[in-house]
């Protein structure tokens, strides 16, 4: 099975002024030489800290954001350089769900007309086909169907997110990028709305990429988890082995931090050294090493570690350790 999304040393930098006091510009290496990839009717969480890189991410794979360098195939297409029918077919394809129902949805337009956009974009259907279509939808994300002649006001946050989900599956998208999708809502609705995308997942059988900061969420619905720190995808594997067996020591504090405390003794959390370096200037060889509680010799704050394979399920760690323990082959 051809993969949906394939990732290759994926790059976006960015010119930034260093403002009024320290002068002239320095480069933001928002996300740098990013690899992986994600098979169809797969999950994928990208996880991290504000700053490291998810949304730009993100971004580039909706094609909002040119890379600077590197490339993006989606179902085998390279995304540089896409137009005309092609990019057409790319904008159905490829969806997004955003956190915020509230702000993503125009509450000028009825739900019908906000549900059918992409497909009147996109697709020359005749009127009983589109209806068909809305109403298969609507029925998907367990709405009813008069639902499509009310405007978005008239529902609550969890119903505005499943319009907006419905918004999306119209166009029966192969890959959906869901920004932060159930943040914004009560937690009384949030696992409503995640079993929803699971369903969904079950029907349609898209892939998942999701941009989430709650790593409950993240467990629940992953199958692959990518830890990203300044910018660079430090630790990539199936969900629950790095959930079980975290080998990136940032991903090892990372997960330890979302523990509950302790009380018998038994888990010592991780507590981080020192602030989030600022990503214009990240520390020299492992961008983690100041903070790191592992560090292994001189060669952490020289060489930056290589992205290593290890196991043998796709999974890859950035860090001299699982390059020290002898891993198998350095991608
Ligand atoms: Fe820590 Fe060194 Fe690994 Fe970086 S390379 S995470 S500093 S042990």
């Amino acid at each position: 099975d051809e993969p949906v999304v394939e990732v290759e040393n994926l790059s976006r930098h960015f010119a930034v002024s260093r403002g009024l006091f320290g002068g002239g510009a320095a480069m933001l290496r928002a996300v740098d030489g990013v690899s992986f990839s994600l098979a169809r009717g797969e999950t994928m969480a990208l996880v991290g800290e504000s700053g490291c890189g998810k949304t730009t991410l993100a971004r580039m794979l909706l094609k909002l954001l040119e890379p600077t360098s590197g490339r993006i195939r989606i179902n085998g297409h390279d995304l540089e350089g896409l137009s005309g029918e092609a990019l057409r077919r790319f904008r159905t394809d490829v969806q997004a769900v955003f956190q915020d129902p509230w702000a993503s949805l125009s509450p000028r337009m009825r739900v019908f007309d906000i549900v059918a956009e992409t497909l009147v974009i996109n697709e020359r259907l005749t009127r009983t086909e589109l209806e068909r279509r809305v109403h298969e939808a609507l029925t998907a994300v367990g709405l009813p169907l008069d639902a499509a002649r009310n405007y978005p006001h008239e529902f609550s946050g969890g119903q505005r997110q499943r319009i907006a989900i419905a918004s999306a599956i119209i166009a029966r998208p192969s890959l959906m990028i869901l920004d932060e999708p159930v943040s914004a809502l009560d937690v009384s609705i949030r696992s409503q709305i995640m079993n929803l995308f699971k369903d969904i997942q079950d029907e349609f059988h898209c892939s998942y990429v999701i941009v989430a900061h709650d790593l409950g969420t993240t467990r629940f619905m992953a199958d692959r988890l990518a830890v990203m720190y300044l910018g660079r995808l430090v630790e990539f594997g199936p969900t629950d082995d790095v959930f079980e067996r975290p080998v990136h020591p940032y991903t090892q504090a990372l997960l330890s931090a979302s523990l509950p405390l302790d009380v018998d003794g038994t888990h010592k959390p991780i507590i981080l050294k020192g602030e989030l370096p600022s990503p214009l200037a990240p520390p020299s060889g492992c961008p983690f090493h100041p903070r790191c509680q592992s560090v292994i010799g001189e060669i952490c704050s020289t060489q930056e570690p290589r992205t290593t394979a290890v196991g043998n399920a796709g999974a890859t760690v950035a860090c001299h350790l699982a390059e020290a323990a002898g891993a198998p082959s350095a991608l």
